[in-house]
Order: C-alpha cells, then sequence, then structure tokens
C-alpha cells in the first residue's frame, strides 16, 4: 500500500527548509497537489491530510473530480486549455494558470460573465523561449497583462511559468530569477484591474529553487503522487 502521506511530509519538509534558506514564511506559498492522471482515492488521501489546493491539465478531469470532494477544495486549472473546453471549468476551478493567448482570455471572460462571476486568472510566461511550450514570450508580457485588464469576468492575479525540463534544478534558476524580475516590473505597473501576487512556478524537480528565488504558488505531482503512466 502506497503511503502518500508519507510522500507529503518529505515535500512539505522540503518545502519549509528552503523557505527557511531563503529567509521567507512558510505561508508565503501555496502548495498545489497536481492529481492530474490520478484517481480520486489517492487525492482523497492527500485532501485527508490536509492539503485542500489541486492541479489539473484536463478540464474534463475537474469536471470529473469536483463533485467527489467537499466545496473547501480548491481546483487549479494548470495546463492548456482550449476554448471549447472553457465551460468545464468556469464554475469548478478557482484560478486559471495557463492563459497563454488573447483568444483563450476572451472565451474565459464570456463564460465568466454568463454564470456571473469573476476568474482569477495568471498569464504564462515562456521565460525559457522553449518551442514545444505554451506561453507569452517574456518581452510580450506587459502588453499581453494590460490587453487581458480590460477584459470583464477575469481577473489577473499573476504570473506562471513551466521551466525546461533537466536533471540539475540549479539551471532552471535563471529563468526562476527572470520571472521574479518580471513579476515586480508589471507589478510596479500598477495596472487599473491588476492585482499581481502570485508567481506560479517550480515543480517537483525544481520547487525549491524556485521558492528561493520568490515563487508564491508551486505545483507538484510526481513527489506527492508518484510516478505517471501518461500526461
Ligand atoms: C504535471 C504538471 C506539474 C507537476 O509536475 P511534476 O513534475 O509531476 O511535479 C506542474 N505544472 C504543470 C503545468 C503540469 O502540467
Amino acid at each position: 500500500m502506497l503511503m502518500l502521506k508519507d510522500n507529503l511530509q518529505e515535500v512539505e519538509s522540503r518545502v519549509s527548509e528552503a523557505c527557511m534558506r531563503a529567509d521567507r514564511s512558510r505561508d508565503e506559498v501555496l502548495l498545489i497537489a497536481v492529481s492530474k492522471t490520478k484517481p480520486v482515492e489517492m487525492v482523497r488521501e492527500i485532501y485527508e491530510a490536509g492539503v485542500r489546493d489541486f492541479g489539473e491539465n484536463h478540464p474534463q478531469e475537474i469536471r470529473e473530480k469536483f463533485p467527489e470532494f467537499p466545496s473547501d477544495t480548491n481546483w487549479h486549472m494548470i495546463g492548456h486549455l482550449q476554448t471549447n473546453k472553457v465551460k468545464y471549468i468556469i464554475e469548478r476551478a478557482c484560478m486559471v494558470h495557463s492563459v497563454d493567448s488573447i483568444h483563450l482570455a476572451e472565451a474565459i471572460s464570456k463564460a465568466a460573465i454568463k454564470c456571473r462571476r469573476c476568474m482569477p486568472v495568471l498569464a504564462e510566461v515562456n521565460m525559457a523561449k522553449e518551442a514545444s511550450k505554451y506561453g507569452i514570450m517574456p518581452e510580450d508580457t506587459e502588453d499581453f497583462v494590460r490587453q487581458l485588464a480590460v477584459l470583464p469576468g477575469i481577473h489577473v492575479e499573476g504570473l506562471m511559468t513551466i521551466a525546461p525540463y533537466t536533471e540539475n534544478a540549479e539551471e532552471n534558476r535563471i529563468y526562476f530569477r527572470d520571472m521574479k524580475k518580471l513579476f515586480v516590473d508589471i507589478r510596479e505597473k500598477n495596472i487599473d484591474n491588476v492585482n499581481i501576487q502570485h508567481l506560479s512556478m517550480g515543480m517537483t524537480g525544481d520547487f525549491e529553487v524556485a521558492i528561493e528565488e520568490g515563487a508564491t504558488m508551486i505545483r507538484v505531482g510526481t513527489g506527492i503522487f508518484g510516478a505517471r503512466n501518461y500526461h
């Protein structure tokens, strides 16, 4: 029998230690348990251990898991979202981390207005400029945020990035550092209707470096739930 609670405890202590190294308070960093592809029973074990924030990258998976959990569960949409799937998450997700086009932002805006809610969103930045990744180029991000800011029904609350896959987390430090700079730069513009407060970065392989560089949200899947069979 897998003991997911042990994995969680191990991750939690690494989070705390990274916070201490960075002279940050533990409550400045939200741990999002990435439960994509994992069955409800496994997610429930982590819920029962006290986690309330879960990350999913398929809208249909949020739709399926949502009714299985108490209403204090927060579902974060962290994967690329097609506009025709916005309907599955609009009343279920607490935030969309992966807004990577105006087209998508407009679709979320329309859907949100229809159900009379305001969706918190993050702009996804392709900091390493990887051809294989979604996201806005860093130099276009301020403009992008300004375009999102005027849309009703959504509220821009920060930036998100997926750093390159690497065996050596130190290689991603530069991207996390540049993200923090971009985050501060855009925050200091005080754009109307924008409140830049969340910096979502760091996964199982590199969350400690991300915390040291200023992440306020980390997204950890494998470290808590074990390896996935598919994405
Ligand atoms: C899958 C995924 C994660 C978690 O990845 P792990 O390496 O398993 O921790 C984080 N962020 C996004 C956007 C993902 O799709």
